[in-house]
């Protein structure tokens, strides 16, 4: 495109370039199985949903996959099915989906910050936040790059606490090449639509604890054990064998979807590699990230504009793109009465401010990588 004469400037792309979509399952794939649920008047938390399970512990490598309605239900039910109470470390550079499930417990969550390169949980600030109320630490697998377990399972078990991990990016990726999921007490996957591996709605709760298993087990259906004496106030939180089905054949994809990506984000960094004042979030060369989301981490300075500049620039192309994760969730109106808005946690303020994440979806051709970095370049040099 020339800019030679000033006629209102058409973007660089006719149609919007969506931040992500889910690659789905062919409809083919779908409608006999689809058919027979209906047929079987079983169309809940039936075949489908222990068929689902059951491939899902075998490709994370755990005893247990308890499906449920959401990740963020499967994070409030593993909270309760701990029986938690008084504090829960929380990263401050977060989707606030992950603190929502501790507050909901009841738990009063303690915002800790990240790592400036990896951008998960700092564990040196994890150990400086436990205080004798301390109950959980909660980390995520921060789109889709796994977090420090071996460090967080070391702290957790010297100062006897819980481990739970916010997964909802967790599906593809590896930790030193193991799959995340039976890291901590338990980890919750999410299945929605911005997900590798995707149902519609619904969440995926994995752990190798037997009597946790069945106690997340009798709390998607109430706390009910079977006989309506409940044990606990559960949720109402299955899964239906439509969505379960989804999530077979999703799953199914999930290889492919991993590498895809993988590809597509290499592509990214070498392209934009060059362009001043962009950084990108760390991967330990040993794992592997699902990467669930591609940030640029932008040096206003260098880079000649603001991230909120960009976004406006890139917006104006036709170019989707998400300030993941912004505003930290310390600084959300939900979680002004725990009193931490002011309290300072600089790299996840940092991390909020300055990322700025682009267009990525297991489908998208590399020539849409290819032209958008050239924009981000060119906004660049022009700027
Ligand atoms: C998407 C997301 C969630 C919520 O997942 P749901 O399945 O919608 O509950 C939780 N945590 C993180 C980090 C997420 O990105």
């Amino acid at each position: 495109m020339t800019t030679k004469t000033p006629v209102a400037k058409k973007p660089a792309f006719e149609k919007v370039v969506p931040i992500t979509e889910p690659t789905l399952p062919s409809l083919d794939a779908l409608k006999d199985r689809y058919a027979k649920i209906v047929a079987s008047r079983m169309i809940t938390n039936a075949e489908c949903a222990r068929e689902f399970e059951a491939a899902v512990a075998r490709h994370l490598g755990v005893k247990h996959a308890i499906a449920v309605s959401s990740c963020t239900n499967g994070l409030m039910l593993a909270l309760r099915a701990l029986n938690l109470h008084g504090e829960a470390i929380v990263p401050a550079f977060t989707f606030h989906a992950t603190a929502h499930a501790a507050a909901w417990q009841g738990l009063k969550p303690v915002f800790v910050d990240s790592d400036p390169e990896t951008c998960n949980i700092d564990p040196k600030a994890v150990e400086a936040a436990i205080t004798p109320k301390t109950s959980v630490i909660m980390a995520v697998h921060l789109f889709g790059n796994p977090a420090n377990v071996e460090v967080l399972q070391d702290i957790a078990k010297k100062h006897k606490l819980r481990l739970v991990f916010d997964s909802a990016h967790g599906f593809g990726a590896a930790r030193k090449g193991k799959p995340v999921g039976g890291f901590g007490d338990a980890e919750s996957f999410s299945l929605s639509p911005t997900k590798l591996v995707t149902c519609g709605e619904g969440g995926i709760v994995s752990t190798n604890d037997d009597e946790l298993a069945k106690k997340i087990r009798m709390g998607r259906n109430y706390g009910d054990p079977g006989n309506y004496d409940c044990e606990f106030s559960g949720l109402s939180a299955r899964m239906s064998e439509f969505n379960a089905l989804m999530g077979i054949e999703s799953l199914k994809l999930l290889d492919k979807n991993v590498a895809d990506r993988n590809r597509l984000m290499k592509l990214y960094k070498e392209l934009l590699s060059e362009v001043p004042g962009i950084g990108f979030q760390k991967i330990d060369a040993a794992d592997r990230s699902s990467c669930k989301d591609f940030s640029i981490h932008l040096d206003e300075k260098a880079f000649g504009m603001t991230r909120d500049e960009l976004m406006d620039a890139l917006t104006a192309e036709n170019i989707m793109t998400k300030r993941y994760f912004y505003p930290p969730v310390h600084w959300q109106r939900a979680f002004a009465q725990f009193g931490q808005a002011k309290k300072s946690i600089p790299n996840a303020e940092k991390l909020a401010l300055r990322s700025l994440s682009l267009p990525l979806f297991s489908h998208m051709a590399e020539e849409t990588v290819k032209k958008i970095c050239a924009k981000v370049s060119q906004i660049q040099k022009r700027a």
